[in-house]
């Protein structure tokens, strides 16, 4: 596989940037990789992008290559890309900055592989995002209901160490010894903020600082959003990426009205009587009935919603796409999740 290297940056030091991605490959399993380094201008970079498409943002570069699946591995980088989402993640050298990309687009250009080789490296970028997550992450999933944020959630934690905090699960508590909540619930409202906040709070603080936080279902509102924030500050945290997995209204009614969860963990179950995680019986969601179901959605697309654009500005938000398959959805997280 060759990397080309497109940059339109003068100052570029091109022995130092050879070697650090040769060094970066190698650590990813492509062994007898070429890194060709073409300098252009920045004009020319401009008409590569508008070639292609426009590119200004990291993560555009990974659903670009997520979209192309370009499998010889010709990928182009342009430089100050690579520039800013080393900055996020608070790197700075040249080495730094490619191992990053590289460690991303390396694992996306495996997309579609499944031979034993394939299987080995992806098994490789697990363990490396598990290295990165020493540093404790902490990421928000946000969807529609039914868009496969819990599956999702599930496939993630199987090889992050990570912590859910789930205020579905949170609320389905309260709800057993306080009738309000049970009712709010039915509905399909969202309950008051207070409580929540309480036991979020609470539950964060009995968590290990190094251990990494995925949060479930919450915010969603932006006064949430904005309490999170100072919830985290408070214990020692920041947030790290938001993974949106959209999904239209038709498709989350058509699932929910079909999907069974285990009456214990909560775990969405396929085709199954019995949780496959812990043993606990299918059972239908109280409030997976098409009437609470298109009033979710409705608080959703009213209150959830505006997260997306709230994260976006923040320079925080992956977008995923819910409508393909589970495998093919938890691919794409593992992928974006591994350069964040
Ligand atoms: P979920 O399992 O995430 O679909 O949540 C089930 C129900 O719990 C929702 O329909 C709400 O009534 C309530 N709920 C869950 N999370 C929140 C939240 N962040 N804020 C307010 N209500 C919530």
């Amino acid at each position: 596989m060759s990397l080309e290297i497109f940059s339109g940056h003068h100052q570029l030091d091109e022995q130092r940037i050879q070697k650090a991605a040769t060094a970066a490959f190698c650590k990813y399993g492509y062994i007898n990789s070429q890194v060709e380094l073409i300098i252009v201008s920045q004009k020319k970079i401009k008409e590569l992008n508008f070639k292609y498409r426009k590119i200004d943002k990291a993560t555009d570069v990974l659903s670009f290559v997520i979209e192309k699946k370009p499998l010889i591995g010709q990928v182009i980088i342009c430089y100050t890309t690579a520039v800013k989402q080393a900055r996020l993640s608070g790197k700075e050298t040249n080495e730094e900055i490619l191992d990053l990309l590289i460690h991303g687009l390396v694992h996306l250009i495996g997309y579609d592989h499944k031979t034993l080789e394939e299987e080995k490296r992806m098994k490789a970028i697990e363990n490396c995002i598990k290295q990165r997550s020493k540093m404790a992450k902490n990421f928000i999933f946000l969807g529609p209901p039914g868009s496969g944020k819990g599956t999702q959630i599930g496939k993630l934690t199987e090889y992050l160490e990570a912590k859910v905090i789930s205020s579905g699960d949170i609320v389905r508590g309260l709800a057993e010894r306080n009738l309000g909540i049970r009712e709010t619930m039915k509905k399909g409202e969202l309950v008051d903020d207070k409580v929540l906040f309480t036991e979020i709070e609470s539950e964060i603080g009995r968590i290990n600082i190094e251990t990494s936080l995925v949060f479930d279902g919450f915010p969603r509102s932006i006064s949430q959003a904005k309490e999170l924030k100072k919830i985290l500050e408070r214990n020692g945290r920041k947030l790290d990426s938001v993974v949106y997995v959209y999904l239209d209204e038709d498709e989350v009614v058509k699932r929910l009205t079909t999907r069974k969860v285990c009456n214990k963990c909560g775990q969405p179950i396929f085709e199954l009587e019995v949780c496959p995680k812990c043993g606990g019986e299918a059972m239908i969601r109280q409030d997976d009935n098409e009437k609470t179901i298109r009033t979710r959605m409705k608080v959703f697309l009213a209150q959830t919603k505006p997260l997306v654009s709230y994260y976006k500005k923040m320079d925080a938000l992956i977008e995923i796409d819910g409508k393909q398959s589970i495998e093919e959805v938890a691919t794409d997280i593992r992928g974006v999740l591994a350069s964040a």
